[in-house]
């Protein structure tokens, strides 16, 4: 077993859509219990069930996706625009750090759910 394996999983769970429900299922019946300590995961049990449900991990963990593209979570409304992820992701990219939301409102858009400023005297 190798550590980046199990960052593979990570990054595969993360960003997974709802057919990782079979690789789940197969993984646990395969006898998969408390995958995350790393006495307990075995990669090969992973990759088996990936590989019986047609699915390549790489899909979810190893390439880039393109802004436009529709992601799995996008029907959920967690009040932070799309948009203002982009210019947080383009900001990464360039090394520009995002101000303390204590020390400037960047616009995401979660204080529409509070219907005020997230934090005593600030924008809202
Ligand atoms: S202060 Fe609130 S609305 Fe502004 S960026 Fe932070 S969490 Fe988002």
């Amino acid at each position: 077993m190798h550590i980046s394996d199990v960052s593979q999983m990570e990054a595969v769970l993360a960003r997974g859509d709802r057919r990782l429900g079979a690789v789940l299922y197969d993984v646990w019946k395969d006898g998969g219990r408390l995958d995350s300590w790393d006495e307990f995961f075995k990669a090969d049990r992973w990759y088996a069930a990936f590989e019986k449900n047609g699915l390549d991990p790489a899909f979810y963990a190893n390439r880039t996706r393109p802004y436009d593209e529709v992601m799995p979570w996008d029907h959920i409304d967690y009040m932070v625009s799309k948009a203002f992820l982009i210019r947080e992701n383009e900001k990464a990219h360039q090394a520009i750090p995002t101000p303390s939301c204590r020390e400037h409102c960047s616009g995401c858009g979660a204080n529409q759910c509070l219907g005020r400023a997230c934090f005593p005297g600030g924008e809202s």
